[in-house]
């Protein structure tokens, strides 16, 4: 199928792409990396009036490091720029794990870190990583820049708290603590996901044998990321070793409720959450134990 008609502006500025979005009063469609919008304007199942192409503001694709040492990284950054990003990599590594599981290599190429965020799939990676780095999205609309909280920047299936005349223009990592975890299960390499996990253990400052938290995010399992609070407390406090892994992972299973669908019933999705949870898990604590 075709798209139906529609406008199309290309500004040079943030201000002016809000302006534009304001001006059309909620029948705008941002235009990233178009690799949800355009299958979905190509099956009519998103008619807007005016699609609004991204790709003319300078500067929307840096990824710049913090002074706090974390990194603030652009709405336009490709999913291929944060797989390869040698500051990525060092200071969210597991943004850079995340990005190398999406789709293909053309995909990839194109896809963008704020149009995977802002189009918010439940199966989606990079909403999770988000999540568990416990990065805040920046937001810029009409009436100025909100700064929000990744885990309460996902509202339900398929919807963010973005306004209507809100666009996503950077995304801010804090710096690394801990150790990191990401794994994922799907039916063919590039597909999306079945079930994933992305985990960030912190060891206590004060005890490092002992945990002083975890962030544990499912997807491909609800409306969107989803926190395994039992399993964050499960891990609270605990010596990070096998055991606490495998009560972890219990744990996790118990917490979640996944839906039946076409490629996977509730429960075998339950079952592959308490596999990969104890596999990340597991991963953060050997990344965690000093070198020998
Ligand atoms: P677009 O398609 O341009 O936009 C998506 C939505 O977000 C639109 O509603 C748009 O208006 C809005 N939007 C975009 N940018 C902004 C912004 N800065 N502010 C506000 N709103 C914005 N994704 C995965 O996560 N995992 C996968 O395994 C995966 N596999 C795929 C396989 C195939 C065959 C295809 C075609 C896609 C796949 N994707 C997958 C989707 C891909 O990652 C997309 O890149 C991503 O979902 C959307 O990013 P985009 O930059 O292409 O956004």
């Amino acid at each position: 199928m075709k798209p139906a008609p529609f406008r199309y502006a290309r500004p040079r500025t943030v201000a002016d792409t809000v302006g534009a979005l304001a001006e059309a009063g909620g029948e705008a469609k941002i235009l990233a990396g178009g690799q949800s919008l355009v299958p979905m304007l190509n099956m009519r199942l998103a008619r807007p009036a005016l699609v609004i192409d991204l790709n003319g503001v300078e500067g929307l694709g840096a990824i710049t490091p913090s002074a706090a040492g974390g990194l603030r990284i652009g709405a336009l950054a490709r999913h291929a720029d944060l797989a390869a990003s040698p500051l990525v990599r060092a200071r969210a590594p597991l943004l850079a794990q995340a990005a190398r599981h999406i789709g293909h290599t053309a995909i990839r190429n194109r896809g963008t870190l704020g149009g995977s965020l802002a189009h918010a799939d439940p199966a989606a990676e990079l909403p999770a990583a988000v999540v568990a780095l416990d990065a805040s999205l920046i937001v810029v609309g009409r009436s100025g820049t909100r700064m929000i909280p990744a885990g309460d920047f996902f509202v339900g299936l398929l919807t963010t708290a973005l306004e209507a005349d809100e666009i996503l223009t950077e995304v801010h990592v804090p710096p690394p603590r801990g150790a990191w975890g990401f794994a994922e299960i799907a039916r063919r390499p590039g597909d999306f996901a079945l079930v994933g996990l992305a985990a960030v253990l912190v060891p206590a400052a004060a005890a490092p044998s002992r945990l002083e938290g975890a962030r544990l995010v499912a997807f491909g399992v609800g409306d969107g990321p989803v926190r395994l609070t039992q399993a964050e407390r499960a891990l609270a406090g605990a010596a990070p070793d096998a055991a606490a892994a495998r009560a972890a992972a219990l744990a996790a299973g118990e917490g979640c409720t996944p839906a039946d669908d076409v490629h996977a019933s509730a429960e075998y999705r339950r079952h592959l959450v308490t596999v990969l949870a104890e596999q990340v898990v597991l991963e953060a604590i050997a990344r965690l134990a000093p070198p020998r």
